[in-house]
């Protein structure tokens, strides 16, 4: 290993690479990682000197924190390759911010933007060569933070670690996408945790998803908590509606993570003069819709699938299909938001940003 010091960040480089090894072709969605890592640690109260190194694991206490009491946080990013072989990352500000929103939801401190961004920057950088040129393909990002204090006792720790890790990606067909609308379960509540991309809630969805795969869907769509009623997001994606020509999703809440993405879409859809309303998008209007065919398409909006559309859904056990549209706008403004992530259209909103 060879030790050298930018920017304050500690950088122990690899000596070998397992590049060669990696079939770029035929990817398998985050279990690849690139040769390093950064990592910063916050102890006594303070963030300690940022390190990026190789990529290996690491070992921690039994009675560490974060494997008893959940205090762990992340985020999901991209950054992309343009013909000219630059580097550009997606809007990392929001992923910054809801990051640190995430810290603040766990009681976990927050992590300073230098650290955060520097360690982001320098870390693409390192493993450039690893992020591929062309649609589809992306580096996948994966920030994150867990309680790395000691001892079984239900207080927040004093110790923790922030890290990022790379997983280089391609795009992925997610085949056909039909989904369960919950009546029971819930994601999450106002006042709980669901507006933070906290570990916890992904556990929490997994249960309930696993009874939905069993009965042929792939995702559900949760509803509030309270009347089960309001349509709010699936899995990893905020969801839209399309009725008519309309696009319809909800408000973000207490309960639903304000995703990049949805964002993106609805100025991307605004500014291609498609009408957008954000507001409870009830169950029964869907149902309503599908039934008399105002029901056009139902899509899923994330960074790790970007636009995913639905073929249809299940709700008190009677399943809608979608119809099979021509001018699908979910393919239009995936379209639209993969050439400006990829460069290959004027990015007039100023939404990337080069490393
Ligand atoms: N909802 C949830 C619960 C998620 O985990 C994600 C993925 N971060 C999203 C929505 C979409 O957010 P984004 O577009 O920022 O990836």
């Amino acid at each position: 290993m060879s030790t050298t010091q930018t920017n304050k960040i500690e950088i122990i480089e690899s000596l070998t690479s397992k590049i060669k090894e990696v079939n770029f072709d035929n990817l398998s969605f985050g279990s690849v990682f690139t040769d390093h890592l950064f990592e910063c640690d916050f102890t006594n109260g303070e963030w300690q000197k940022p390190v990026i190194k190789p990529y290996a694991p690491f070992l921690l206490d039994p009675s560490t924190r974060v494997f008893h009491y959940g205090q762990a946080i992340f985020e999901g990013m991209k950054a992309y390759k343009d013909t000219d072989d630059a580097v550009w990352l997606f809007r990392p500000d929001e992923n910054y911010n809801r990051f640190n929103k995430s810290a603040v939801r766990m009681a976990m401190p927050e992590v300073p933007e230098e650290i955060f961004m520097n360690g982001l920057h320098q870390l693409l950088q390192l493993d450039e060569a690893w992020i591929k040129k062309g649609k589809g393909n992306a580096m996948y990002i994966r920030p994150f933070m867990i309680a790395t204090g000691t001892g079984v006792i239900a207080n927040p720790s004093n110790d923790y670690k922030f890290m990022i890790i790379l997983s280089p990606v391609t795009s992925y067909y997610s085949g056909d996408v039909k989904v369960l609308i919950a009546e029971h379960f819930s994601r999450a509540a106002n006042g709980g945790i669901g507006a933070a991309k906290a570990a916890g809630n992904y556990g929490a969805q997994f249960y309930p998803t696993v009874l939905a795969n069993a009965a042929g869907f792939q995702q559900v769509i949760w509803t509030d908590d309270a009347t089960h009623t309001k349509l709010e997001e699936a899995g990893t994606m905020n969801v839209f509606f399309r009725i008519n020509d309309t696009l319809l999703t909800a408000p973000v809440s207490e309960r639903i993570l304000d995703g990049v993405t949805r964002k993106t879409l609805i100025d991307l859809a605004k500014s291609e003069g498609i009408e957008v309303e954000i507001r409870p998008v009830l169950v029964s209007e869907l149902v309503e819709a599908a039934k008399n065919g105002t029901l056009k398409e139902i899509f899923g909006a994330g960074t790790a699938a970007v636009v995913s559309p639905i073929s249809g859904f299940s709700y008190q056990d009677v399943y809608f299909e979608l119809p099979k549209i021509e001018k699908s706008v979910a393919i239009q403004l995936k379209d639209k938001l993969t050439n400006i992530q990829n460069k290959l259209e004027k990015d007039t909103f100023g939404w990337t940003v080069k490393i």
